[in-house]
């Protein structure tokens, strides 16, 4: 079969903030760099991101530093990150926010012309570097005019604006290669695609492909995800070999719309609670302050009238509890509603109304004023929002060497959503955008590396290739037996994610649905999609499925193992969190057709890093061995 062939140093997938950031470090470094998408160049996830990008630049409250962001990213994931990828994160976020501002990105200002910065959920300052509510505009339009200009610079050397960098869109690869021939064991050598258009498959050969493909929200009912977020770098990397962690931790965001069904789970911004706006029950009461779990008693007000003054003097007082993480506010409002105390469409009601004037919230919230207006006919200046949990982000991904981004197979990296580790059992709000920067130029230069250090270029086996085309045209043949339709099969697919993996979760609701997903992998063995590979939504939906159900399985079965409380992960029937399950890690790699999950032990964290703690904060986290342990080094 004749495909259309293309030749590269470094293959990106995705093209949202890790993509881009992974394609300019590559081209900088002098690699031919494709990056290719599965959407429109310019529309991913990256794009919709509302309130903002964290780093410590202290712009708004000088005592902020790297020291502080760290020990917050820790505390919101519960300790379970990776500490080496948090510290990493915290240390060089403020220089990739610079380094945006080089690229061309304009932040909202300070009074005296510095970035400004906002409060989020779980950050001890104000820090989020932010454009209104459309920040995740701001740095994809900043990232991709500098990959202009790095075209123009190749046209002026080469007379070709795209000899080392271009990007392939609504292009959608369904498998990578591998040359299993060499020495030294298996490499990378390439992917294979095709074009959503007209169904052609190309294939990229090159010896190293950074994964950047975002999340995996589309396996559940409701989300702030949108069509491309069906796990596709996760399967991909699971598939050739490499592994998963920490997939048991899928955050639910506290706020997504609830009414109209139509917009249900579309995204409410943190910063709606972050520039004020409080929850509120059927009954008008503010009913965070019933949620304040013990780890965080401390450092949340536990009246109204001090929530209300911490906006205004932060420093003699604590914040509100609306600005718990996630996990907590998600878990509380879930709570409310099913003890019956919800808004009239199943949510609760989030108010802004009654807490600035209505040109404050025009001017710092515009997105979600026209997103109400439009969706709801809801005037977010006179009127309360109703809102409820969706499923946002997911924690979990491939395992990466921090440093450099590298899977377990060499010449595979993974950066931003995608990867695992960072954000441990939940993501506090805005260390995503920071995550893409900081570790799309740590893939970048890990991939470069390995590139270049390469002695024989890996090649790719013809038999793979053809392989990877009969593959992807299965459901045009499908199996004996009855026939299967991509649609329903989705649909029952995310139905049994959210009501029996989603927010709340118990042991025999997952085994049921195992079960419910064993079914739906053996009748995506037949499914069957009419017509051509000429733009056929049918078919493209079959290959995704794949993907979802591949990377719910592993969702699934760590869940099920998990036998505590922990992040992004609650257990209705182990309740708490079990310091011995912080020291370990749960890896899912493929077996057979399907998913093996096992445990790994955390690596322990290094002493300097500990002692930003104090103990009587590791001891609500840590076991008593561990604290004997830390209490002997500090002897
Ligand atoms: P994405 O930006 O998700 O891009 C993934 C790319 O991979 C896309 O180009 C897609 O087309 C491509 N792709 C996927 N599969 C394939 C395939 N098989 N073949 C080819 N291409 C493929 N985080 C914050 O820090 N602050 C915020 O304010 C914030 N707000 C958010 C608001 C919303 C509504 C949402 C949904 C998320 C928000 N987040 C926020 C989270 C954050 O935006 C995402 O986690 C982040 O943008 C992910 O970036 P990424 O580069 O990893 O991938």
């Amino acid at each position: 079969m004749e495909i259309e062939r293309h030749e590269y140093d470094v293959v990106v997938i995705g093209a949202g903030g890790a993509g881009l950031r992974a394609a300019i470090e590559t081209r900088s470094a002098g690699l031919r760099t494709a990056v290719v998408c599965k959407s429109l160049f310019g529309k991913a996830h990256t794009v919709m991101a509302e309130g903002g990008i964290a780093a410590s630049m202290g712009n708004v409250n000088s005592r902020d530093d790297w020291q502080v962001h760290f020990r917050d990213t820790m505390r919101g994931g519960k300790f379970l990150n990776n500490w080496r990828m948090a510290e990493l994160h915290a240390r060089e976020a403020p220089q990739r926010v610079w380094e945006l501002e080089t690229y061309g990105a304009l932040f909202d200002r300070t009074p005296d012309g510095r970035i400004s910065q906002r409060n989020f959920g779980g950050h001890e300052y104000p820090r989020l570097a932010h454009v209104g509510d459309r920040t995740g505009l701001e740095l994809i339009r900043t990232l991709q005019q500098k990959i202009v200009s790095l075209q123009q610079e190749d046209h002026a050397e080469f007379g070709d604006y795209e000899a080392r960098i271009k990007v392939f869109q609504e292009c959608t690869v369904t498998e990578l290669l591998k040359d299993d021939s060499g020495a030294q064991g298996s490499k990378v050598s390439g992917a294979f695609g095709y074009w959503r258009e007209s169904g052609r498959y190309v294939l990229f050969d090159a010896p190293a492909v950074i994964l950047a493909t975002g999340g995996i929200g589309k396996s559940f009912k409701v989300t702030s995800n949108s069509w491309e977020y069906t796990g596709d770098g996760h399967a991909l990397a699971l598939r050739a070999g490499a592994s998963l962690i920490n997939m048991e931790f899928v955050q639910f965001h506290p706020t997504g719309m609830v009414w109209p069904p139509s917009v249900k789970g579309i995204l409410v911004t943190e910063s709606v609670r972050g520039d004020g706006g409080v929850l509120r029950n059927s009954e008008g009461r503010r009913f965070m302050f019933d949620y304040i779990p013990e780890v965080f008693k401390d450092n949340y007000a536990d009246s109204e009238a001090e929530g209300d003054r911490w906006y205004d003097d932060p420093d003699n007082n604590r914040r509100p509890p609306e600005l718990l993480p996630r996990d907590e506010v998600a878990r509380a409002i879930n709570n409310e509603v099913k003890e019956g105390r919800g808004s009239p469409h199943g949510g609760v009601f989030l108010d802004v109304a009654t807490r600035l004037p209505a040109e404050t919230i025009t001017k710092r919230l515009p997105s979600m004023h026209h997103q109400f207006k439009e969706l709801a006919d809801v005037d977010i200046t006179t009127e309360a929002m109703e809102v409820g949990p969706t499923c946002h982000y997911v924690m979990g991904g491939v395992e990466v060497e921090p440093d450099t981004a590298a899977s377990r197979v060499p010449g595979l990296f993974a950066a931003g959503e995608v990867a695992g580790g960072m954000h441990g059992s939940n993501r506090l709000g805005g260390n995503s955008l920071s995550d893409l920067l900081v570790f799309g130029r740590r893939a970048g230069t890990g991939a470069a590396g390995y590139v270049q250090g390469l002695v024989d270029r890996p090649r790719i086996a013809p038999s793979d290739v053809d392989s990877a085309a009969e593959r992807a045209a299965d459901p045009f043949n499908p199996a004996e037996g009855k026939s299967e339709n991509p649609y329903s099969l989705h649909s029952e697919l995310q139905q049994a994610m959210n009501d029996l993996v989603g927010i709340i979760r118990r042991d025999e609701e997952m085994r049921e649905a195992l079960g419910r997903l064993r079914d739906l992998i053996a009748r995506a063995e037949h499914l069957e999609v009419e017509g051509n590979r000429q733009f056929n939504p049918g078919w493209h939906l079959a290959i995704d499925l794949r993907n979802m159900l591949l990377v719910s399985e592993c969702v699934a079965r760590a869940a099920l193992l998990r036998t505590e409380s922990r992040g992004g992960h609650t257990r209705d029937d182990h309740p708490s969190m079990d310091a011995q399950w912080r020291r370990k890690l749960l890896v899912c790699e493929r077996s057979g057709t399907g998913v093996e999950v096992t445990e790994e032990p955390q690596v322990a964290m290094r002493h300097e890093l500990l002692e930003l703690f104090k103990l009587e904060e590791l001891r609500k986290y840590y076991t008593d061995d561990e604290l004997a342990d830390v209490q002997a080094k500090e002897l």
